[in-house]
């Protein structure tokens, strides 16, 4: 980048990074992350016009001045216009699935931009030529891996696939032998930069990618999606490295690293150990079958439950991915209220990784004006569940197994869970005996003190509302 275009661009640069790490440090605070989100708009802006100016310039190489321009205006306007499609008619069960997608697509940039660095004469020679050529190849193999990991990862979210593993017999080697090869093959291409070498490291990074994702199971979803999350950022990294772009190097590295982290949390927060999981489920055996049915289970309709709910004095409700898929928060929000008009102690107990994303619950609660003081996380609340009256389970499932503590071969095993069966009552509002995304039974539903309240979650939060108002 060089001339007055270029100074003034680095600048904005340099000032759109800022804005975004305010952004990242206001979205860490419910109460500042409306100005993390402003933050990052402006940021955004900031780069997006630098970048014209650039383009403009010819700072780029050719195409420049009006044909680049043209370009890039019908390519942002076209990326735009879908982006705002999709999320404008995207719900919010769906969000994970959108996020995966869009991860296949900073993949599949960083591989096209990769081969268009190998493809173009840069004109450079020795060391740097050398150091080119890795970066060339670092950044397709990343981008590779990302492309055909979220696209499997968007397929078991949304269903399309099976979200148990895939068992490959020998895939721990087969990773690894994927791994040496990689290396192996990026010191063979900066000594001689062949084309087919490219090919073959594009085509192992994408069975890699593919393989890695398919061999986690559903349980430990949630940390595949932060993680390629991670990856896309690394991948944008390494291609911001071959554009010269210090702005996409330092927002690939915020990606990249603050996903690293958000997997490493989640992974303590599922008791998971976090190289296993980064290392596609290396050395998780395959899971037994755990669906089958296990004794008798106990009914009750909303009248009975909303006499249950008038005489109790503490209520916890832990919500999961079926109350945002009845989209019943708004009823929770109000069942919440009556019952503290009443007199009662109602909390909620979020689990780190109930819904499909990282902070789903606390998102649809916060939709609803539930008071933020009254909704606590899992270790907040596991301590006080013994000494509760009722606990509704809405629409969760997977987050209050206790096989999870109880059963050492059950395939979430050592998952910490909220120990809702500690309670005296509990009611699990959902529409059958289904399992939840693990495809693990759930022995909770067996128990003496449990319940089921069959049914949509949004309509039997109604009809106990409407019970409530007659006791
Ligand atoms: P689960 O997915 O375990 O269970 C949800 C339950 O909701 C189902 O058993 C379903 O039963 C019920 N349900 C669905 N629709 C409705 C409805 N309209 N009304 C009432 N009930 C309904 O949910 P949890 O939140 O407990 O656990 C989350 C799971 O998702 C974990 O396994 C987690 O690892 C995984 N995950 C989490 C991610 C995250 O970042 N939070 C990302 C990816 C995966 P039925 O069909 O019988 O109604």
């Amino acid at each position: 980048m060089t001339g007055v275009a270029g100074a003034v661009a680095g600048a904005a640069y340099i000032v759109a990074a800022l804005l975004f790490i305010l952004s990242l440090a206001g979205l860490s605070k419910h109460e500042t992350s409306r100005r993390g989100v402003a933050y990052g708009i402006i940021g955004m802006t900031i780069a997006l016009v630098a970048t014209v100016i650039l383009v403009a310039a010819g700072a780029w190489g050719q195409p420049s001045g009006a044909l680049g321009l043209t370009l890039l205006v019908v390519a942002v306007l076209t990326g735009a216009a879908i982006g705002l499609w999709r999320a404008r008619i995207v719900q919010m069960t769906g969000m994970p699935e959108l996020i995966a997608l869009l991860h296949s697509f900073v993949g599949l940039a960083a591989v096209l931009v990769g081969w268009n660095g190998a493809l173009y004469d840069t004109g450079l020679e020795g060391a740097l030529a050398d150091i080119h050529h890795a970066e060339v190849f670092i950044g397709v193999f990343i981008g590779g891996v990302t492309f055909t990991g979220s696209i499997v990862a968007f397929l078991k979210l949304s269903a399309r696939i099976s979200s148990k593993p895939l068992m490959l017999p020998g895939k721990n080697a087969l990773n690894i032998g994927a791994l040496i090869a990689f290396l192996a093959l990026t010191v063979w291409y900066v000594i001689t930069p062949e084309l087919w070498l490219l090919v073959a490291v594009t085509a192992l990074a994408l069975a890699l990618g593919w393989h890695l994702v398919a061999s986690i199971g559903g349980g430990d979803m949630p940390v595949v999606v932060s993680m390629l999350n991670s990856y896309s950022g690394w991948a944008a990294a390494a291609a911001g490295f071959l554009l010269n772009n210090d702005l996409l190097i330092v927002t690939g590295a915020l990606v990249g690293s603050s996903g690293a982290y958000l997997s490493y949390i989640m992974c303590k927060a599922m008791n998971r150990s976090f190289l296993s999981v980064i290392a596609g489920g290396f050395g998780i055996e395959a899971p037994r079958a755990g669906d089958e049915e296990q004794g008798e289970h106990r009914e009750i309709d909303a009248e009975a439950a909303a006499d249950l709910l008038a005489g109790a004095s503490s209520v916890v409700i832990t919500p999961g991915y079926g109350m945002a898929v009845a989209q019943a928060q708004h009823g929770v929000a109000d069942l919440v209220q009556k019952l503290r008009e009443r007199g009662a102690d109602v909390r909620f107990g979020i689990h780190p990784v109930a819904g499909r994303l990282p902070g789903h619950m606390n998102v649809l609660l916060a939709e609803a004006k539930v008071p933020y003081d009254i909704v606590l996380e899992m270790d907040e609340i596991n301590d006080d569940l013994s000494s509760v009256d009722v606990v509704l389970v809405i629409g969760a499932n997977d987050t209050v197994n206790p096989a999870a503590a109880e059963d050492p071969t059950s395939p979430i095993a050592g998952m910490p869970v909220l120990r809702v069966w500690e309670a005296d009552n509990v009611i699990v509002f959902k529409r059958s005996m289904a399992s939840g995304y693990a495809g693990v039974q759930n022995p909770l539903f067996y128990r003496e003190n449990a319940q089921m309240l069959f049914g949509d979650a949004k309509e039997k939060v109604d009809e106990i509302l409407f019970q409530l108002s007659r006791v």
